[in-house]
């Protein structure tokens, strides 16, 4: 479980998170939706210790990972992340991109690495280009290369911000095919997205954030079609 405690982040004076509190239980698909600036990332950013907050906790299956004397990257092994931006090495075929980090951070032998890392690129339906560049794959099929290269870390859970805010649209259905295996698989997810279709059919859960804090959350169906707050009602009449 992700357990967030009243999470703070200040950036000099400007406070970007205001007391945020959410748990994520296992297998659980929690979903964030909120205008531009809200904190969104700022909060997923935080789960994985790529922002330090100012104050709250956050709990990993039971572990204060804001402790100082936490091992940083064990940690982040544990919590895969999928940005906007793919983040492929362009220099490395598919598969040296997939085994990199299996080698460098677990330790992992090259041939172990290799047959993870086949397992995952079946998975994301790309078993067949293993050996492409990232520069030759389209949009969607890169995002799905970082997918598998998360996977391939073994993580126990996921977390995604607007994995496919940069796609053209017709690479968006692919990727959001493959999260949606994930999270049928029983993975821990929270899916930043401005996907409705995707935080209504596979989120258990949704949250809308605004201007740093949790101005409500609830089931995806209930929140998307009967918010009960007027800046959800505003947002969403945007752009539902
Ligand atoms: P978007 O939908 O545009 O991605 P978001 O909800 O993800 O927005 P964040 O990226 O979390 O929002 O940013 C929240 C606020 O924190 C914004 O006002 C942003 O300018 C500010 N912010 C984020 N990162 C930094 C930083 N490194 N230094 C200063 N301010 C920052
Ligand atoms: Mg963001």
């Amino acid at each position: 479980a992700i357990e967030i405690i009243d999470l703070h982040k200040s950036f000099g004076d400007h406070e970007v998170l205001k007391g945020i509190s959410l748990t994520v239980r296992p297998g659980e698909v929690v979903c964030v939706i909120g205008p531009s600036g809200s904190g969104k990332s700022t909060l997923l950013r935080s789960v994985n210790l790529l922002e330090t907050p100012t104050g709250g906790q956050i709990l990993i299956e039971g572990i204060a990972i804001l402790d100082p004397e936490v091992d940083v990257d064990r940690v982040r092994t544990r919590i895969g992340m999928v940005f906007q931006q793919f983040n492929l090495f362009p220099h490395m075929t598919v598969l040296g991109n997939l085994c990199l980090a299996q080698q460098r951070v677990l330790g992992r032998k090259r041939a172990e690495a290799e047959s993870v890392a086949r397992e995952n690129l079946a998975k994301v339906g790309l078993a067949d280009r293993e050996d492409a560049y990232p520069a030759h794959l389209s949009g969607g099929q890169q995002q799905r290369v970082a997918i598998a290269r998360s996977l391939s870390m073994n993580p126990d859970m996921m977390l995604f911000d607007e994995p496919t805010s940069a796609l053209d649209p017709e690479l968006v259905g692919d990727v959001l095919a493959v999260m949606r295996t994930l999270a049928d698989e029983g993975m821990t997810m929270m899916v930043v997205t401005h996907e409705m279709g995707f935080a209504r059919e596979v989120g258990n859960r949704l949250i809308f954030m605004d201007d740093g804090m949790i101005v409500e959350e609830g089931d995806p169906r209930e929140v998307l079609t009967n918010p009960r707050e007027p800046r959800t009602q505003a947002f969403l009449s945007k752009v539902l």
